[in-house]
C-alpha cells in the first residue's frame, strides 16, 4: 500500500489493554509497552466498535492520542482495521503515512482482507500460546473439564467374521493387513522400556522429533506429487507444533523428572490434547486430530528407533480419527482403505477420501483397540461395513465380490468417450462436480462435458487463513488448464453448514437451519467476493467467466452480486469485457423455485443443487442420517420443484443444469433428463458409470406419462413407477 508504518495491536487476555505487539516503522523499543485502553485513541475506537477508521490526518483528529515512545509524531495519515475472530475484537491492523492521505475504499478492503487472513494466524499462535501458559491459570484453562478415555474390553476373543458397521464414507472395497494408526496406551509405552538417563532420554526424544519433521516433510512432497500443493497446507499445524519450545521444555522436564521419553512425550501432548477438548469451540476441538497424529508419530520413532513405522503401502489404515493429512499421507504413500472410530460421512476427511479414490469407512465404534496391526480387514465402503477376523469363506466371498466389481469397472471404462446417450437416443451432457483439484484429472479422463459445479471452498478449509487472490489465480488456473474452452461454472465461497473452514475471520452457522450461510455470509464480507471474482478473472485470460450464486433466496441478492463482480472487474483495469461474464443462480431453496422465473429473467442460466434443496423441502438434514433417507430424492415434491424450474429457465430461453447428488442414480437422471434438464453434474469418477447405466434407460414412456407419475403422492410408488417406465425391456 506504500506505506511507511504498518503495526498489529493485539488485545491482551483479559481484553482490557491493547498492546502495540508487531511494526514495522514505528520504534521497536515501544513494542510490547505501549498500550491503549478500550476506546482509547484512534486504534482503541478500531477495536472497541470494531470498524474501519480512515484519518486523512491523525493529529488533527479530537481522538487522537500520542504515545511518545513510538516517535509515530511524523506520520499524518491514519487506517485502522479491526482483527476480529468470530465477531469478537482481537485487535487492530494499522497504517500510517508521512504524508497527509485520503485512503480509498479499495485500500479499506485491502487491509480488511489482510486482516482476515492474518487473524487466522494471530489464533493458532495464541492457541498454542495459551497452551504453552497454561499453568499459569489463562482464560483458557478455566474453561478445561475432565476428560476421560473410554475404555475398551481388550480381552474380547476374536470372534470370525465379526461385522463392524460404521458410515459409507468413500465407496469402493478392500482386504488386506490392517496397519494401527494411534498411540498404545501409556501403561504399555511403560512397561519394557528402561530409564537411561536424562541425557540419553532427551537425545532419543531430539532424534524421534527430527525423524518426524523429516517424516512430515517427505508426506508434504509426496502429497504435492500425488495429490496437489493445495493438500500439502494440511500438514501447516504440525509443523507449528513440532517447533513449539514451550512443548519441547515441557517434554524434556518430564524426561528430567524420571520420565522415559516416549511417556514424556505422551503426557507431553496429552496435556495439549486434554486441554483442546475442553474448549465447546468446533474449530478449535479439530486441532485434536493433529495432536493427535503427532503424537502418534513421535512415540513410534521411540519405540521402533531408526524405523519410519509401518509401511502403509497395500494396506488398510485403522485410525480414531480422520484427519485430512491421514488421507493425504494415505493416498500419497498408496493405502487401500480407511477405516476410523470417529467422523462422519460428510467430514472433510471423508470427501477427500472420495476425491482421491480410498474406501473409506468412518464412525466405528471401539475400534481402534479390537485390531492388532497385520490382522486381515475388509472394508466396504459402499455398505459402511468392516469385516475383522475374516474366516476363509468370507474372503473368498470379497474376492468374488471384488472380482465382480473389478469387472464392471472395466465395463463402465468402455463408457469413458462416448456421448450420455439413452437407449432411445436422447443425449444430455454429463458434467463434473469439482472439489479438490484432484478431480481436475478424473473429469477429463471420463470426459466430461464440462464443469457444472465448481465448489471453490476446500482451498479455504484446509488453510489456516484465506488464500490470497494470487493463491486462487493459481487454483482456478487449473481448472481453464483442464477445460480451456472455459465451460466452468465456479461457484462463490458456499461457507456454512456442511462447510466447515479454519479460518475464525468470518463466522458461519454450522446448523443449515440457522440459515446464515452462503451467499448471505459473502454479502457481509463483499471483500472476499471480490477478491475471489478478480481470481475468476484473471485465471479465465480472456476467457469466458461463468459464476454461479449459491443459496439465492431473493431477488436483491442477483442483482447486489451482480453489482460488486461487475465492480471487481471493472477495478481490474479495463480488459475485462461484462460479455465474458456469465452469471447463474442456483436452486437449492423452495423460495427459489417459486422466483425461478424472475431469476432467469434475470440471469444467464440456472443451477438446480438438490443436496440443499431436498433438506430445505423436506427438513432433513443432509448431514443427520436419521431424518434423511434414500427416497428423499424420489419424493414428488422434488421431482414437481425441479420440472417448475425447468420449464421457468426454458420459458426465458435459459439453461438449467442439476449439480446435487440425485443425478447419481439413473432412474432419477431419466426423469430429469425427460423433464428437458440440459445437463446433469456429479462426481467425476460415476460419469463412465451413469452413461452405462443411461444405455439401458428409455424416456419415452415416460415422457407421455409424466404429469401421471407426478401426481402420485408417495416417493416409493413414484421410484417403483419409474423403474417400470425407465427401464429398456420393462412394459
Ligand atoms: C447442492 O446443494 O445440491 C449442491 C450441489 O451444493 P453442495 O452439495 O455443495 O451444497
Ligand atoms: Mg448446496
Amino acid at each position: 500500500m506504500g506505506t511507511q508504518v504498518c503495526s498489529i495491536y493485539l488485545l491482551d487476555p483479559d481484553r482490557t489493554a491493547l498492546r502495540l505487539t508487531a511494526s514495522r516503522g514505528l520504534d521497536r523499543a515501544a513494542l510490547g509497552k505501549v498500550t491503549l485502553g478500550p476506546g482509547e485513541g484512534l486504534t482503541g475506537t478500531v477495536v472497541q466498535e470494531m470498524r474501519s477508521l480512515a484519518v486523512e490526518d491523525a493529529s488533527a483528529h479530537p481522538g487522537f492520542r500520542y504515545f511518545p515512545e513510538t516517535k509515530e509524531e511524523s506520520y499524518k495519515s491514519y487506517l485502522g482495521v479491526p482483527l476480529a475472530m468470530r465477531n469478537r475484537p482481537v485487535g487492530a491492523i494499522v497504517v500510517q503515512t508521512a504524508d497527509e492521505r485520503n485512503y480509498s475504499q479499495t485500500e479499506i478492503d485491502s487491509l480488511t482482507t489482510i486482516a482476515a487472513q492474518l487473524v487466522g494466524v494471530v489464533e493458532n499462535a495464541r492457541l498454542i500460546e495459551s497452551l504453552d501458559r497454561a499453568d499459569e491459570g489463562s482464560e483458557f484453562l478455566e474453561e478445561v473439564r475432565r476428560w476421560g478415555l473410554p475404555t475398551v474390553d481388550l480381552t474380547e476373543p476374536a470372534t470370525p467374521d465379526l461385522e463392524l458397521m460404521g458410515s459409507p464414507a468413500s465407496p469402493g472395497v478392500a482386504m488386506a493387513e490392517a496397519v494401527v494408526r494411534g498411540t498404545p496406551d501409556v501403561d504399555l509405552l511403560d512397561a519394557d522400556h528402561d530409564y537411561q538417563g536424562e541425557e540419553a532420554e532427551i537425545a532419543r526424544f531430539r532424534d524421534a522429533l527430527a525423524l518426524t519433521e523429516r517424516d512430515i516433510v517427505k508426506i508434504q512432497r509426496a502429497a504435492e506429487r500425488e495429490t496437489d500443493e493445495e493438500h500439502a497446507l494440511i500438514f501447516s499445524s504440525h509443523v507449528l507444533l513440532l517447533n513449539d519450545p514451550v512443548l519441547i521444555k515441557r517434554i524434556e522436564a518430564n524426561i528430567a523428572d524420571g520420565q522415559i521419553a516416549p511417556v514424556a512425550v505422551y503426557h507431553g501432548l496429552e496435556e495439549f490434547e486434554k486441554r483442546l477438548l475442553a474448549v465447546e469451540d468446533p474449530y478449535i476441538r479439530e486441532r485434536v486430530e493433529d495432536i493427535r497424529d503427532l503424537r502418534s508419530r513421535l512415540v513410534g520413532h521411540l519405540l521402533q528407533p531408526g524405523d519410519r513405522g509401518p509401511q502403509l503401502k497395500d494396506r488398510i489404515v485403522v485410525a480414531a480419527g480422520i484427519p485430512p493429512s491421514l488421507v493425504v499421507e494415505l493416498k500419497a504413500e498408496g493405502a487401500r482403505g480407511l477405516v476410523t472410530e470417529r467422523g462422519g460421512a460428510t467430514s472433510h476427511g471423508a470427501l477427500l477420501a472420495r476425491s482421491m479414490g480410498i474406501p473409506a469407512v468412518t464412525g466405528v465404534p471401539n475400534l481402534v483397540a479390537r485390531v492388532a496391526g497385520g490382522e486381515i480387514v475388509i472394508v466396504d465402503g459402499d455398505a459402511g461395513r468392516v469385516v475383522l477376523h475374516p474366516s476363509d469363506s468370507a474372503q473368498v466371498a470379497f474376492h468374488e465380490k471384488a472380482q465382480a466389481l473389478a469387472k464392471l469397472e472395466t465395463e463402465y471404462l468402455q463408457y469413458r468417450g462416448r456421448p450420455a446417450e439413452t437407449s432411445d437416443g436422447v443425449r444430455v451432457a454429463l458434467k463434473a462436480n469439482i472439489g479438490v483439484a484432484a478431480d481436475l484429472d478424473i473429469a477429463r479422463e471420463n470426459s466430461a462435458d464440462g464443469v457444472g459445479l465448481y465448489r471453490t471452498e476446500f482451498p479455504f478449509l484446509v488453510r489456516e487463513h484465506f488464500p490470497t487472490r494470487e493463491e486462487q489465480v493459481r487454483i482456478y488456473s487449473r481448472a481453464y488448464e483442464a477445460f480451456p474452452d472455459g465451460d466452468i461454472n465456479f461457484r462463490l465461497l458456499d461457507l456454512g453448514a456442511d462447510k466447515f473452514i479454519r479460518d475464525a475471520s468470518i463466522q458461519v452457522d454450522r446448523d443449515p437451519f440457522a440459515g446464515y450461510r452462503s451467499i448471505r455470509v459473502l454479502l457481509d464480507h463483499p471483500q472476499v467476493l471480490r477478491d475471489q471474482v478478480q481470481a475468476f478473472a484473471l485465471a479465465a485470460n480472456g476467457k469466458p467467466i461463468r459464476v454461479l450464486i449459491p443459496l439465492v433466496s431473493v431477488l436483491d441478492e442477483v442483482t447486489r452480486v451482480r453489482e460488486l463482480i461487475e465492480d471487481a472487474l471493472r477495478a481490474l483495469g479495463g480488459s475485462y469485457s461484462e460479455s465474458e461474464l456469465k452469471l447463474g443462480a442456483m436452486i437449492e431453496l423452495p423460495a427459489a423455485v417459486e422466483i425461478s422465473r424472475a431469476l432467469a429473467k434475470e440471469i444467464d442460466f440456472l443451477s438446480i443443487g438438490t443436496n440443499d434443496l431436498i433438506q430445505y423441502a423436506l427438513a432433513s438434514d443432509r448431514e443427520n442420517s436419521r431424518v434423511s433417507a434414500h427416497d428423499d430424492s424420489f419424493h414428488p415434491a422434488i421431482l414437481n420443484m425441479i420440472r417448475r424450474t425447468v420449464e421457468a429457465a426454458h420459458a426465458e430461453g435459459k439453461t438449467v443444469g442439476v449439480c446435487g447428488e440425485i443425478a447419481n442414480d439413473p432412474l432419477l437422471a431419466g426423469a430429469l433428463i425427460a423433464m428437458g434438464v440440459d445437463s446433469l453434474s456429479l462426481t467425476p469418477s460415476a460419469i463412465p458409470a451413469l452413461k452405462l447405466k443411461l444405455s439401458s434407460i428409455r424416456i419415452d414412456r415416460l415422457r407421455g406419462e409424466f404429469d401421471e407419475v407426478l401426481a402420485i403422492g408417495d416417493a416409493q410408488t413414484i421410484e417403483k413407477r419409474l423403474g417400470e417406465l425407465l427401464r429398456d425391456g420393462a412394459g
